[in-house]
């Protein structure tokens, strides 16, 4: 999408703070952290929102949840334990329409 902030973070476009990257997922520090770890989780592929999601798509799902607590583990926080959360259209507070995952610890959420 030509138009789409986190399309143009994975074409680099627009840098960021790359903490993981393959062929189908880019997770990289979050402009305005919430917590002392935030992390944004994508596919690389444009989909607007977990509402979106096709069948097609199932597997790469999963391998974002692997990924987010790979890096979980790697930040030291897979045992204290962390707060994934995904927000969908307007009333959920998805303010950019690209999928992504917020990987949100490091402190009592
Ligand atoms: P949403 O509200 O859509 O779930 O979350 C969007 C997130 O993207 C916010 O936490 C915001 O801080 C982050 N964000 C917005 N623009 C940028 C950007 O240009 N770079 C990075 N790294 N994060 C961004
Ligand atoms: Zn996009």
């Amino acid at each position: 999408m030509d138009d789409c902030l986190f399309c143009k973070i994975v074409k680099g476009e627009i840098p960021s703070k790359k903490v993981y990257e393959d062929d189908e997922i880019l997770a990289f520090e979050d402009i305005n952290p919430i917590a002392p770890v935030h992390i944004l989780v994508i596919p690389k592929k444009h989909i607007e929102s977990i509402a979106y999601i096709e069948n097609e798509d199932i597997e790469l799902i999963g391998k974002i949840h692997k990924v987010i607590v790979k890096i979980a583990e790697e930040k030291g926080i897979k045992e204290k334990g962390f707060r994934v959360v995904t927000n969908s259209g307007i009333d959920g507070g998805q303010e950019v329409m690209h999928l992504h995952f917020h990987l949100l610890g490091g402190k009592k959420m």
